[in-house]
């Protein structure tokens, strides 16, 4: 496990005592599998690695440890352009943003200083305290875009 994985793990176990939950190895597996990638999940996505891994995890604690670890704020949740949400690794220090592809669903990451104090001035002149920011582009990627201009596109 990583750094960040075992100081998230420590977060996590720390908030279900301090909440009375119970720290079980299903709540620990699902932390661990979300830090050790850097790609956005889905509930789905996260039962159907559990299964690989044979672990037994039930959609309802998937759900359900999957609001516990975005309340105490380790993981993000976004809706990524699709119906459902999908699951990633909080980093701090490390913010982003996502362009999200509506045609083959590719997700690209960025961040730009710039755009950040600009909002926050924004923010400022508004006499608004934010406390909750998403950014999130939705287009074509460059290479659905190679796809459209070949004239396969689907
Ligand atoms: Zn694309
Ligand atoms: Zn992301």
């Amino acid at each position: 496990m990583s750094n960040l994985a075992q100081r998230a793990q420590k977060l996590f176990i720390q908030y279900l005592r301090e909440n009375n939950l119970k720290v079980t190895q299903e709540r620990l597996a699902l932390l661990e599998e979300i830090f050790s990638t850097n790609e956005h999940l889905d509930a789905d996505e996260l039962l159907a690695r559990m299964k690989v891994k044979k672990r037994k995890v039930s959609r309802a604690t998937v759900y359900r440890t999957l609001d516990l670890l975005v309340q105490c704020g380790l993981v993000r949740k976004s809706r990524l352009g699709h119906e459902h949400y999908f699951y990633e690794k909080v980093q701090p220090g490390k913010r982003h943003d996502h362009m999200v592809c509506t045609h083959c669903g590719k997700i690209l990451e960025f961040w730009d200083p710039g755009l950040d104090e600009r909002q926050r001035q924004i923010c400022q002149e508004h006499g608004f305290r934010p406390s909750f920011y998403s950014l999130q582009i939705q287009g074509l990627c460059g290479d659905c875009q190679k796809l459209e201009q070949e004239n396969t596109f689907l």
